[in-house]
């Protein structure tokens, strides 16, 4: 099929949007309310909360217990181009968090380091199973989550930040407690948890091995997003949609390996890709993540421009932000200077993970409507007005 035209639109669109780049500020990105449907708790921790943790729990693994070290010691452990390596900094923050005082801690230190960014709701994950190895068990990690967040919200409410958070209960992905894990996920349901998730290696761990986990969370007409895509191609992708019964894709990058774009312009979409399309399947889209582990060259090469401009259902998230040192506006700042999007892009952005969210519908049309939109609104009227105060030459 040929939508040529549509993409000769985007192009078009994208040059004029450039025009707002003047004013799509640092402060302005940071204030504009954002959604988060694509972050992990054991990605987010702050160093100095690891080297205070490790400290209080005896945990002895870390390479260096200097704060600004420790840092760069993530970052540069994260940027090494493989997903699997990429994973290997987590022994560290999954080592201190085995005791219930620092899962408190750390959600509530992640939701208001969220808040403070101006997201406004957030899907954070975590595997429970990941923090049995000191004896607690899957319901007391869900538990500590879920009290954390309460805390966390409580506490940026206070400073005059209101943030919805929700806890998305993970398996891992080369291990076999999915169906454990799911079914935990499912007695928190009321409780805050949204949905369930796998995570992991992707090469060699086909969301198939976890069909089990996946149908018990169907029969109880419960969530599902899988990550897919990100490191291993379409058939990842097809089993999670078809097989599994995925609503959303975590990360779901590799699927355009199913589009091809002729040098004239031409693009054609494959049946999965137009399914993914047709089907409004929400990508949980990462940009710097999906570079440091290899996925992408650059930002600016990143699949996520291509995507947005065929209209895909398109959500930007930060995965992990301690490895990728990012937050949630700056990963907009990196899109906006890439592809120059503007407000309006930021707000389409945001408000398709307001649709995709799991939380219940009323409970998104209230942000949407009440917070969102109105945010956004305000800060085109602060844009024009700022237009305007500068004059044509200025303009
Ligand atoms: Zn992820």
């Amino acid at each position: 099929m040929s939508v040529l035209g549509r993409s000769t639109d985007g192009h078009s669109r994208l040059r004029a949007r450039s025009y707002h780049r003047t004013v799509l500020t640092a402060d302005t990105i940071r204030r504009a309310p954002k959604a988060l449907l694509h972050d992990h708790l054991d990605g987010g921790l702050r160093p100095a909360t690891i080297v205070d943790l490790a400290a209080e729990f005896g945990y002895r693994g870390l390479p260096t217990t200097d704060v600004d070290d420790l840092a760069v010691w993530f970052r540069r452990g994260a940027d090494r181009k493989s997903l699997e390596l990429y994973l290997e900094t987590f022994v560290h923050t999954v080592g201190v968090l085995q005791e219930r005082e620092a899962i408190v801690r750390v959600a509530a230190e992640c939701t208001e380091d969220l808040a403070a960014d101006g997201v406004v709701y957030a899907e954070v994950r975590y595997a429970p199973e990941l923090s049995t190895e000191k004896g607690l068990t899957l319901d007391e990690v869900i538990e500590a989550n879920l009290e954390g967040f309460r805390l966390g919200a409580d506490r940026a409410a206070a400073a005059g930040r209101a943030i919805t958070m929700k806890v998305l209960v993970t398996a891992m992905r080369q291990a076999a407690r999915s169906v454990e894990v799911a079914e935990a996920a499912i007695r928190w349901r009321d409780a805050g948890v949204v949905g369930f998730d796998i995570a992991g290696p992707e090469a060699g761990y086909r969301p198939t091995r976890h069909l089990e986990a996946f149908d018990r969370i169907r029969h109880e007409n419960f969530h599902i997003t899988i990550h897919a895509g990100e490191s291993f191609g379409l058939p990842s992708i097809w089993e999670a949609l078809q097989f599994c019964g995925a609503e959303r894709l975590g990360h779901g990058v590799r699927i355009v390996d199913d589009i091809a774009v002729a040098p004239d312009g031409t693009v054609s979409l494959g049946r999965l890709a137009a399914f993914v399309r047709d089907r409004r399947v929400p990508l949980e889209m990462c940009p710097t993540s999906n570079v440091h582990s290899g996925a992408a060259a650059a930002v600016a090469e990143h699949p996520i421009d291509l995507l947005r401009r065929l209209r895909f259902r398109v959500t930007l998230n930060t995965d992990n932000r301690l490895m990728s040192n990012v937050s949630l506006s700056s990963e907009f700042a990196a899109l906006d200077e890439a592809f120059g999007i503007g407000l309006g892009e930021m707000e389409w952005l945001t408000i398709n993970a307001m649709k995709s969210a799991f939380a219940p519908f009323d409970e998104r049309l209230a942000l949407i409507n009440e917070v969102v939109k109105p945010g956004y609104a305000h800060l085109r009227g602060e844009a024009a007005r700022a237009v305007v105060a500068s004059g044509p030459a200025g303009a």
